[in-house]
């Protein structure tokens, strides 16, 4: 598997490629600025390797202990978190449960404590509403990006392995030749 710095290396090299390739197919400068980013974030603090202590999840400082259960429940480079588009969308999902969960603790506390009105099911209409027609470009534009993040990763973790399992697989034939050439 290539290090954390390698992965890191590879992200800032494609990212250059990733902003021109949108900028041409979008003409937009708000999308590519949003691929870019979630592309750059992916690569950097929300990839596949979250799945272990990895660079990716010290880069959450202090908040990295959120991905514990993540890692917990995960094997490293499992399908679940190296696979195709299922990695990006179960942790954006993951993400996605946590912040709700702490933004429902937040809320009944502060109703509570200030007594103001809230209406969850009035919020999640309307934020659904918002993602899915004024923000919609927005919202795809994001996940691309992560999904890019995470294919980069994947595909330097599968090339690498496959060189050094035919490294190995030589070394092996070689060393099995030289043995067999000093009984002769
Ligand atoms: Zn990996």
């Amino acid at each position: 598997m290539p290090s954390g710095s390698t992965h890191d290396r590879i992200t800032l090299w494609i990212l250059a490629p990733i902003a021109t390739i949108c900028w041409l197919l979008t003409e937009s400068g708000e999308l590519t600025l949003i691929v870019s980013g979630s592309f750059l974030f992916s690569g950097l603090m929300f990839g596949p390797d979250l799945d272990t202590h990895s660079r990716q999840f010290k880069r959450w400082g202090r908040l990295k202990s959120i991905w514990l259960p993540y890692q917990k429940l995960l094997r490293h480079r499992s399908i679940f978190s190296h696979g195709f588009w299922i990695g990006t969308i179960l942790r954006v999902c993951y993400l996605f449960v946590f912040l709700s969960l702490i933004s429902v603790f937040t809320v009944a506390l502060g109703q509570a404590i200030f007594g103001f009105h809230w209406n969850w099911q009035e919020f999640i209409k309307n934020s659904i509403a918002l993602l899915t027609r004024e923000y919609k470009d927005i919202a795809i534009a994001t996940l691309v990006g992560l999904e890019l993040g995470s294919l980069s990763h994947i595909l330097s973790d599968t090339i690498c392995s496959s060189y050094k399992k035919s490294q190995k697989s030589s070394r092996n034939s070689s060393a099995r030749k030289s043995a067999h050439r000093k009984k002769k």
